[in-house]
């Protein structure tokens, strides 16, 4: 967040997820067809829908507490659907499977799933519609890219944890970067990052 929190997961949460991985290995070292594994995984499916139930509370929890605190609230407007999309299956001539990349990126899809981002959107805008309070959604695109303070181009891999600007010296965490950015983007409608001149002229590595 732009005060530089970050938001965890209810510990409740955690507890049932690391019960059902638990759940989910014994279940699947029993016999396939066995009665055992049957009633094991009737247990999973328990659990997967209390998690789902729990996932809801937490985000109309966070809702509650962010429409307490602001008047508006700026997020990022994910297309989750496109992060999550699977890549295509490669195979060479004789039929085999090759190495997709699915393996690296099912971490990243899989959280994104868990967090259930858009979900708590849906949420957090009807709660804030309802109070008379603002949602504002911001295209993301660029914003974990670009410093907040100068808007010039930082380039940075996803595992680049941290945000160090050799344009004007900032220097702190990706995740606050890109909240200050957003909450800055989403106060000055008439601010782009697309747009800034003033920065293009200063740097050749710009947004385009
Ligand atoms: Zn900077």
């Amino acid at each position: 967040m732009a005060d530089g929190t970050t938001v965890e997961p209810p510990k409740y949460f955690r507890r049932s997820q690391d019960k059902l991985a638990k759940l989910q290995q014994k279940a699947s070292a029993r016999k396939k067809g066995s009665r055992a594994r049957k009633l094991l995984y009737r247990k999973v499916a328990k659990l997967h829908q209390k998690i789902a139930r729990q996932r809801k509370q937490f985000h109309f929890e966070l809702s509650k507490q962010l429409l307490t605190k602001y008047d508006a609230v700026f997020v990022e407007d994910l297309t989750v659907k496109n992060m999550v999309r699977r890549n295509k299956p490669k195979q060479d001539e004789d039929g085999n499977y090759l190495p997709n990349g699915q393996s690296a990126k099912s971490g990243l899809a899989k959280s994104i799933l868990d967090c259930g981002w858009s979900q708590f959107l849906d949420i957090l805008s009807l709660k804030a519609e309802r109070a008379g309070l603002k949602v504002i959604k911001i295209n993301p695109r660029g914003t974990s890219q670009v410093c907040f303070n100068c808007l010039n181009l930082v380039d940075k891999q996803l595992s680049d944890r941290w945000h160090c600007c050799y344009h004007c010296g900032v220097m702190m965490p990706r995740d606050w970067n890109s909240a200050l950015l957003l909450k800055k983007l989403g106060l000055d409608e008439t601010l782009s990052i697309k747009r800034s001149t003033a920065s293009r002229k200063r740097s050749q590595h710009h947004i385009a």
